[in-house]
């Protein structure tokens, strides 16, 4: 009988660990597999050379260590934020991209093939949905990029393609392989999930035991105007979201980040930082203002003049906030627009 091979990637060290003594091999062979694949990017056994061929030829019938392959990739000459198209085993594809925040590097991976959620503004959400990634998928973007830049990732932001919490199995097993002093050892700090604002699985997620970093796209500052831009909003309301973001905060006792995105006569009125800030009163929060990165004709930046001004008033009531600007506009860095480029050939 021919037994399917597993992918070291989708395994937490400790299940490593089990299949490896399974085998009949000594511990310690875990830790050196984990260390060539993690640490020293090597991708076939045949070249882990602190084992035996026997062993070698072993390890190469049981595991498999599946990285996508590279279609496309763009480098800003602005910022040096690259931008990778990936091909998944099954021939779908996904973003990932490569920028440098505060002189580390970051990187942002995405957790499904398209998004369900359709928010208007978004690429991603214009291409449909096709499915989840796995635990594997998710963690192998951040070893195809340092493999290609040789740069070591000390930052993650799930902020890619797709609504990390519809997809909450694979992704929380995504970040407790990626925080094993055995293999990525990324501190857990250092880790950003972004979501449109789903209350039980945020809930859940404070009861994780993980001190993650918490994003929440909010957007807009009344269920009305939310309503128009993220469907999801019909079914839990601005009010509710900020409800699980509190326990959230409480919990883990991290500030939690609100994502702001600018649209010019949308929501960037006086009024909408008013209301913004009414909504905020009391969390320990902070807002990123960022303006639009267009995808759709109606919805533009708004000058630079409002989008100070729209700070400045936060500012004023007492909320910290920052203007960003996603990085990379100019190699369509924007979540979605350069797979949907190649699904458009
Ligand atoms: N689904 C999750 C994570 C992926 S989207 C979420 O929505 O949070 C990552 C971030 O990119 C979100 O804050 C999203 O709102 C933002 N985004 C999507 N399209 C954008 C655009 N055209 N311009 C600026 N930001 C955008
Ligand atoms: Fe999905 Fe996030 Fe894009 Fe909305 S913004 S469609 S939730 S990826």
């Amino acid at each position: 009988m021919r037994c399917v091979a597993l992918n070291i990637l989708e395994m937490t060290y400790d299940e490593f660990l089990m299949a490896i003594k399974d085998l009949g091999l000594e511990r310690y062979r875990a830790d050196q597999v984990l260390d060539w694949v993690y640490k020293k990017h090597i991708f076939v056994f045949e070249k882990m050379t602190n084992l035996s061929k026997e062993h070698r030829n072993l390890l190469a019938r049981n595991f498999s260590i599946d990285l996508p392959e590279a279609l496309d990739k763009r480098v800003s000459p602005l910022d040096h934020t690259t931008k990778y198209l990936y091909k998944l085993q099954d021939g779908n594809t996904i973003e990932s991209v490569l920028l440098f925040h505060e002189g580390y590097a970051t990187a942002c991976i995405s957790t499904q093939v398209g998004c369900p959620v359709k928010c208007s503004f978004c690429a991603t959400g214009k291409s449909g949905f096709i499915r989840n990634l796995s635990a594997g998928e998710i963690v192998s973007q951040i070893l195809a990029i340092e493999n290609d830049t040789n740069q070591t990732i000390r930052n993650i932001v799930y902020m890619g393609m797709g609504e990390p919490l519809l997809n909450y199995d694979n992704v929380l097993k995504s970040v407790r392989v990626l925080i094993d002093e055995k293999t990525k050892n990324v501190g857990v700090r250092r880790i950003t999930v972004s979501t449109v604002g789903i209350p039980d699985k945020i809930v859940r997620l404070s009861q994780e035991g993980l001190d993650l970093n918490l994003a929440i796209s909010l957007h807009a500052a009344s269920n009305e105007k939310r309503d128009q831009i993220i469907p999801m909003n019909r079914r839990y309301t601005i009010e509710e979201v900020l409800h699980a973001a509190k326990i959230y905060q409480e919990n883990s006792d991290r500030r939690v980040t609100i994502e702001y995105i600018l649209i010019r006569e949308f929501n960037d009125f006086d009024e909408d930082a008013r209301r913004l800030a009414k909504l905020l009163k009391g969390m320990k929060v902070f807002v990123n203002l960022i303006p639009i990165n267009p995808v759709v004709s109606n919805m533009e930046r708004p000058t630079q003049w409002k989008i100070n001004r729209f700070k400045e008033i936060l500012l004023e009531s007492g909320i910290e906030a920052e203007v960003r600007y996603e990085k990379g506009a100019d190699i369509e860095a924007a979540c979605g627009q350069l797979r949907i480029r190649h699904l458009q050939k």
